[in-house]
């Protein structure tokens, strides 16, 4: 008996509709990032397992319960990237890039894999648009970054979404909150839900971000991480606040925002989609991650970045009712006869050269049947070539759209014009 074959949970084929988005978002994400100065980068799919056990970090979600590993045949284990900001760090590494230059600027389009429990914008295989900054510690940095994702989702036509931004301080203000809330929480342990119970000595940060209703009543009363900033640390999230006011980029001052990953420092920040997403809410996240170069081995180089869903960039456009545009074929050339076929397959070919599309018949349909055809496909004009228009050498093109028609010669420079122009 032969099973119906089906992708693996979580992993969705992109195509049709959904592969319209994805140009659309792709495409808008690469005009914005260039204007910004960035360059792609694409990195291998499988890493080592070492590189996000010692950048992500052990207590993080990721590391301990979404990776999906395998055993290579020689015994190495590998990784299905869960993200790709250990990846570049990796590659710049490697290569020395930062000891010639401590600027770069990059980003990275591509599936990341976490073994989650798969729900709406929340997958098993997704897809990141991401940046990396390297090599400035100045907050305008930050609010570079931060305009340019403001940018890339109000460009794709998203408004109303309100960034939330917060500072973990330097890494040792971060360290000695951690202790504190450590202590805290200590007290409190028997109260938490089992996940923060199990974030308390691995990664109590991250607890502050538990959307437990008892978790949240508890981190309420805990000490707040702003107490515990130095002059500098707030003077950096100051400046930052002041620059995306200047930008006028509208954002919340989020407290006790924390990102999942342990390397980040200083400023974070996420965008939260207002509807729609459910848990699922939060389209884009990032921050300022200033000690993960170093801490792969490379050198002291401050960095900033950000990575987006594109899975749920197009769910929140398809809630707000935003289409990508129609990518429909310019022509549908008619063969009525065997002469007439047999020019349209000549003119269809000089026609694809010069990037016009087209579409042919290449099953022997009637007339009618290959106009029937030019609707279903969309097609927004139409020619019928038969003996007469082949011998002499002109023939009626047809606007769907308007019903309009007008008699040009058969050359593909003038179709290819007359497209162009409609
Ligand atoms: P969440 O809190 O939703 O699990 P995260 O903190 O794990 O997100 P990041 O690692 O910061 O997410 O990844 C950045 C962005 O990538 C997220 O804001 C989201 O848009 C997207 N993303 C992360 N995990 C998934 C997933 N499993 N499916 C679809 N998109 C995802
Ligand atoms: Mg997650």
């Amino acid at each position: 008996m032969s099973e119906t074959l089906q992708a693996v949970k979580g992993m969705n084929d992109i195509f049709e509709d959904d592969a319209k988005y994805f140009r659309l978002i792709e495409s808008k994400a690469r005009e914005v990032v260039k204007s910004y100065g960035y360059e792609e980068i694409r990195t291998p799919l499988l890493e080592d397992i070492g590189l996000f056990v010692r950048s992500v970090g052990e207590g993080s979600d990721i590391v301990e319960k979404e990776m999906y590993t395998l055993e290579d045949r020689d015994g190495k284990e590998l990784v299905l990237r869960p993200e790709c900001t250990a990846s570049v760090a990796r590659a710049l590494i490697e290569r020395g890039r930062l000891s010639v230059e401590p600027e770069y600027k990059g980003y990275y389009i591509g599936p990341m894999f976490r073994r989650e429990r798969p729900q709406r914008g929340r997958l098993r295989q997704f897809h990141q648009i991401g940046v990396e900054a390297l090599g400035v510690a100045e907050p305008t940095m930050d609010v570079e970054t931060m305009a340019m994702a403001y940018d890339l989702l109000t460009g794709l036509g998203l408004t109303g979404l309100p960034f939330m931004v917060n500072t973990l301080g330097l890494p040792d203000e971060k360290a000695a909150y951690t202790k504190v809330l450590e202590q805290y929480f200590s007290a409190l342990e028997s109260e938490l839900c089992p996940d923060c119970k199990r974030r308390l000595h691995k990664n109590t940060l991250r607890i502050l971000d538990c959307k437990v209703p008892h978790c949240a009543e508890l981190t309420a009363k805990a000490p707040k991480l702003w107490d515990s900033l130095g002059t500098e640390s707030k003077a950096h999230f100051e400046a930052v606040c002041a620059g995306l006011d200047k930008l006028k980029v509208p954002y919340n001052v989020a407290h006790r925002l924390v990102r999942g990953l342990d390397y980040y420092t200083r400023t974070v920040f996420e965008v939260v989609a207002s509807s729609g997403l459910g848990s699922q809410n939060t389209v884009l996240a990032g921050g300022r991650y200033d000690g993960l170069i170093e801490s792969l081995g490379g050198p002291s180089v401050p960095a900033f970045g950000f990575a987006s869903g594109i899975e749920r960039i197009m769910l929140m456009m398809q809630d707000a009712g935003i289409s990508p545009p129609d990518e429909s074929l310019d022509l549908v050339l008619v063969g009525a006869d065997d002469k007439g076929r047999s020019g349209a397959f000549d003119l269809a070919m000089e026609l694809r050269k010069q990037r016009v599309s087209v579409e042919i018949d290449l099953k022997g349909r009637s007339v009618k049947a290959q106009m029937r055809r030019a609707d279903r496909l969309k097609a927004r004009a139409v020619m019928v070539l038969g003996e007469r228009e082949i011998e002499q050498g002109k023939a009626q093109l047809k606007w769907l759209a308007s019903g309009h028609v007008e008699e040009i010669p058969l050359d593909a420079g003038v179709v290819k014009q007359k497209c162009a122009q409609n």
